[in-house]
């Protein structure tokens, strides 16, 4: 396990009451992750972020998708063309608003991330993982212990 991902370490799933994770997260961070609301497009954080780093899980820290694979889908939310290698997302089909949709959820802690379309053939896998700014935290590469061989590389 030397070479594994410190991030990929902490398999074990984490399940919190309610009460518990009210207590953990921000008002708006338990909205959206806990009670699968939508934050506001382009006025999030992440939206028009490229920098290079790893965004992890806001709520369990788990490590979900890689800079490289984030692009500009002018949506309003941060896209990104692929999970990080390793990831653990969970994708579920999501019947609510009268829509069919794909939703991304932390496979980890279960927190609501955002929605997975396959409206982007501009990228190499034409997918686009829409996902709530406020669902992620961005841990830039020069502080993170990310280890690069377990990266996902296109
Ligand atoms: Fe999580």
């Amino acid at each position: 396990m030397a070479d594994t991902d410190p991030a990929d370490q902490d398999t074990g799933r984490i399940e919190l009451s309610d009460a518990e994770w009210k207590k953990r997260l921000t008002p708006e961070e338990y909205r959206v992750m806990r009670e699968k609301g939508t934050e506001r497009p382009f006025v999030n954080k992440f939206d028009k972020q490229f920098a290079a780093g790893v965004y992890v899980c806001a709520a369990c820290g788990q490590a979900l998708f890689r800079s490289e694979t984030k692009f500009d889908s002018g949506c309003g939310w941060p896209a990104f063309y692929a999970a990080r290698a390793g990831a653990r997302v969970t994708l579920t089909p999501d019947y609510s608003h009268n829509m069919v949709r794909t939703e991304v959820t932390c496979a980890r802690c279960g927190a609501h991330l955002g929605h997975l379309f396959d409206d982007a053939p501009q990228t190499p896998t034409g997918q686009r993982f829409c996902i709530n700014s406020v669902s992620l935290k961005f841990i830039p590469d020069s502080t993170s212990s990310e280890n690069p061989r377990a990266d996902q590389k296109e």
